[in-house]
């Protein structure tokens, strides 16, 4: 159990994330109603890290990409990898008004962040990010930021909310 513990931690942080820039590719299967909702979340995460976090969405598979997930049992799922990352999208028993949550919190997996006791980054064990209170379920906070920041480097950051 140790010496695998050991290796679980030598791996942290040598996994590959979603490029700032450069090409996130979106699966053509994907509704475009779905596909709209991933350029919404992009677009979010570009916004709120001042225009750091700022990858081109392209039709197509690739490297980084969104793809369809039908049989994971899994609704949204992030695979990092060593050069890939993958989000897979289902979403099909979360309520609508919370999908936008799903995929900007699962982007900030593809980021490399954990998950927190707060904020966009809300575990599963804890409800996950649909069950904040006070603020909207999908904004990026502060918290989600400064951990962007300490996993990429310090830059501007503007958070869509801060959650108390
Ligand atoms: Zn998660």
């Amino acid at each position: 159990m140790r010496a695998l513990l050991l290796v679980s931690l030598a791996l942290t942080g040598c996994l590959a994330t979603f490029p700032l820039d450069g090409e996130v590719y979106v699966d053509p299967r994907l509704s475009p109603r779905k596909q709209y909702l991933i350029q919404q979340a992009m677009d979010d995460w570009c916004k709120a890290t001042s225009g750091r976090a700022c990858p081109r969405i392209v039709p197509g598979r690739g490297p980084f990409e969104f793809v369809v997930e039908t049989r994971s049992g899994h609704n949204a799922i992030t695979r990092q990898r060593f050069r890939t990352v993958q989000i897979g999208i289902d979403l099909l028993t979360w309520p609508a008004g919370s999908q936008l949550a799903a995929v900007k919190h699962e982007i900030g997996h593809a980021y490399d962040l954990e998950h927190a006791p707060k904020g966009l980054m809300r575990g599963a064990e804890q409800g996950g990010p649909q069950m904040r209170k006070g603020v909207r379920t999908d904004c990026i906070d502060r918290r989600t930021l400064e951990a962007f920041n300490e996993r990429h480097g310090a830059g501007p950051i503007q958070p869509e909310c801060d959650e108390p």
